[in-house]
């Protein structure tokens, strides 16, 4: 649905993307993660074909953005990071002149009005005035003209970004609906937000893509962590010598412990270092006392990757 390949883009001197690709399968609901000013609205406004990047490719449901920039977006719901609304406007007038801007032919019109405001949960709102709406219920009315036209792939920047926890969950629960429906991709710099709605998380920091991840992937590792009562000398080497052991580090010795850090290889990923490692400390009569299977979360990822920087 979604395919990138190298794009790079600068504002004048600051270069908000550097060489990114990745693709996006139909029917995924993917979180673009970044911190602030890692390049999440500039990718999604280059998705959308409203910025040129200056190097790379981008095509949509099999379209050259770049080359057909307005068949691409009919095919787009496009919620940016502040929708325009028009606030004079009642719910019901808005979405009849989104209807009209998108194309839809006027029969067809009140039935895709119908369907994106039952979508939203705005049918009891309809004649109340945008100005005097709630943030969470502006942010449902820019969602339903998001799907006016039914599209394909829907494409939101930061959709909960200044909303109260009880509108984030009902904006949250109203993506997972429309997922149903639509591939979705959405920018986000809260790890909850995609742990909560996502499969796969792509990682963007300092505008280049650090991560692509299925979240079931991270949960599989076979990370291990193993604590000594005292460091004994050439332990590390040992474990280091296991099969399936990619690296292993003495990350503190806290009360005289000696807390070991198991990487396992990641061609091996899921599968369970532990036994080994009990075998190994039991043999050689280590001072045990502490083994776990060291599963990563989304957090360890980021937290990483952030301070990897
Ligand atoms: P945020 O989470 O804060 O919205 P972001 O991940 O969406 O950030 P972008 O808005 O894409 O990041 O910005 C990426 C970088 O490009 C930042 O350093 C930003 O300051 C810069 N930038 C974005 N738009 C412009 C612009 N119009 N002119 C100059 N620099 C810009």
């Amino acid at each position: 649905m979604i395919k990138t390949a190298g794009i790079s883009k600068s504002y004048g001197s600051i270069q908000a993307l550097n060489d990114v690709s990745f693709s996006i399968g139909e029917g995924e609901i993917v979180g673009l993660l970044g911190p602030n000013g890692a390049g999440k609205t500039t990718t999604i406004k280059i998705l959308t074909g409203y910025l040129q990047p200056d190097n790379g490719s981008v095509s949509i449901d099999g379209l050259d953005v770049l080359a057909e920039p307005k068949k691409v977006q009919s095919r787009i719901g496009y919620l940016p990071e502040t929708a325009p609304l028009y606030p004079e406007l009642s719910i019901q007038s808005y979405l009849a002149m989104m209807a009209d801007l998108r194309g839809i032919p006027e029969e067809r019109q009140q039935r895709h009005i119908s369907e994106a405001v039952y979508a939203a949960g705005l049918e009891k709102h309809l004649t109340r005035q945008i100005g005097e709406l709630s943030k969470g219920f502006r942010q449902r009315v820019g969602l339903a003209q998001a799907i006016l036209h039914l599209p394909k792939l829907l494409i939101l920047d930061e959709p909960t970004i200044g909303l109260d926890p009880t509108q984030i969950v009902e904006i949250r629960s109203l993506i997972r609906r429309l997922s149903k429906v639509s591939t979705i991709l959405f920018s986000t710099h809260i790890l909850s937000e995609v742990e909560a709605l996502c499969d796969r998380a792509i990682i963007l920091i300092n505008g280049q893509v650090r991560a692509d991840a299925y979240l079931s992937e991270l949960a599989s590792s076979s990370d291990a962590i193993l604590v000594l009562e005292k460091n004994i000398p050439g332990a590390a080497g040992r474990l280091e010598a296991l099969e399936g052991v990619e690296a292993v580090s003495l990350e503190s010795s806290r009360e005289g412990h000696a807390h070991f850090r198991i990487h396992g290889e990641k061609r091996v990923s899921g599968s369970d270092l532990c036994p080994l490692i009990y075998n190994l400390a039991h043999e050689n009569n280590w001072p045990l006392r502490e083994l776990q299977h060291d599963a990563r979360t989304l957090e360890t990822v980021f937290n990483e990757l952030a301070t990897a920087v």
